[in-house]
């Protein structure tokens, strides 16, 4: 239970002036600005800003992070296997346990305004269980921050990496929402293989699944494609994703159509994140053509990049830079894809801002949605279920262990 709050001269995206009045958690009413507050209840002027639901990271790694830790020069290399082994080379020498790092990274995108989150987390030879142990404990510390969802991720493979398979079924059991996958082709080189383990311990255990898939061109759009097939036959249909998907960006029509449409049928979406010098999913086309399309931050000043900061408004910006997303309608599908998609894709039912809904907010000082996207300025208010969390892009309710 919290102290009813009221967000005064709050601006919606659809240009109404409004006062937001909070009560236990929850949206009690949302009248036109200048209302009469309930008796004893918490006022704080909005001044005219934004106000959203709270905005959605569709896919970080919090445990990844080295947030809270000097800056470590990047160690190079192209190929998601080099990446992978230099990764390996770097945790060995890690001073700052996951949950110090992970918690830090939480602290800074609350305070972007980020009020919910599917974080992926490795499973592989070198951390076996522990970073998921440790997210659960970061998880259940920050829940009146944000809402964690956790993918078991297995960052060195499944068919070439021996126990890898038990492994992720462990994860799941243990308390990861989800299956994760990375590159059956590209990495594991055994598609069916790969997907069988994958789709096994979804069946299995009622979980959702969202795959990493870097692989290119004609042989990544195949996967797209295996990856539908088995999605329709498990009746997993909006309960699977795939991120990167960047082989939608660099095939031809008749190969992006086909793929674009099997994905559609199935009930299957993909996460964007916009960065990098390699071809990325059109969000436009993908719309159009029916996917459901969800963006999120990906790697945050880790071993795999020195970029990312967690603002998923700044991520907006990076979407829609990438994919030319430049009229005031297309700058709001890039605001969707971390918000009402990623939402969706997360299965956050109660999602948006209306009367009974959760009061997970985030207070913008921008005159519309497409100025929030572009100018993404220091968030002026961030409230998760009914309490103020962060106010001027600082955490003001403390988060720790
Ligand atoms: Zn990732």
């Amino acid at each position: 239970m919290t102290m009813p709050l009221v967000l005064t001269d709050a601006l919606l995206a659809n240009g109404r002036r409004i006062d937001v009045h909070i009560a236990d958690g929850v949206v009690a009413a949302l009248p036109e600005a200048g209302s009469r507050p309930a008796p004893g209840a918490e006022r704080i002027a909005l001044d005219g800003a934004l106000v959203l639901p709270g905005l959605v990271d569709g896919h970080i790694h919090l445990d990844k992070t080295l947030l809270g830790m000097p800056f470590i020069p990047h160690i190079p290399g192209d190929s998601v296997a080099e990446r992978v082994i230099a990764e390996k080379e770097l945790r060995k020498s890690l001073t700052v346990p996951v949950e110090q790092r992970a918690l830090a990274l939480v602290r800074q995108v609350v305070a972007a305004g980020t009020t919910s989150m599917r974080s992926h987390v490795d499973i592989d030879d070198l951390m076996k269980l522990d970073g998921l142990h440790a997210l659960l404990k970061v998880r259940e510390a920050a829940r009146g921050h944000a809402d964690i969802q956790l993918v078991a991720f297995p960052q060195s493979g499944i068919v070439t990496l021996p126990g890898a398979a038990a492994m992720m079924d462990a994860a799941v059991r243990e308390g990861a929402d989800l299956v994760g996958g990375l590159d059956p082709a590209g990495f594991d080189h055994d598609v069916d293989g790969h997907l069988d383990v994958v789709f096994g311990i979804a069946e299995k255990r009622g979980a959702g699944i969202d795959i990493h898939l870097h692989d290119f061109g004609p042989l990544g759009c195949s996967e797209l494609r295996r990856i539908a097939e088995r999605t329709k036959a498990a009746g997993l249909g909006g309960r699977v994703a795939v991120s990167h998907a960047y082989a939608l960006g660099g095939v031809d029509d008749a190969e992006f159509g086909k793929t674009a449409d099997a994905l559609a049928k199935a009930g299957v979406a993909i996460m964007t994140n916009g960065a990098g010098p390699v071809p990325m999913p059109p969000v436009k086309r993908l719309t159009e053509a029916g996917v459901t399309v969800f963006s999120g931050s990906d790697n945050i000043r880790d071993a795999w990049a020195p970029y990312g900061n967690g603002d998923m408004l700044e991520r907006a910006t990076i979407v829609g830079y990438r994919n030319g997303l430049n009229a005031d309608a297309d700058l709001a599908l890039a605001l969707d894809l971390a918000t009402v998609n990623a939402a969706k894709v997360l299965g956050l039912k109660d999602y948006g801002l209306r009367v009974g809904g959760p009061a997970d907010l985030v207070a913008i000082p921008a005159g519309s949605t497409p100025e929030a996207v572009v100018a993404h300025p220091v968030r002026k208010l961030v409230v998760k279920r009914g309490r103020v969390v962060a106010q001027n892009g600082e955490l003001v309710v403390p988060l720790a262990l």
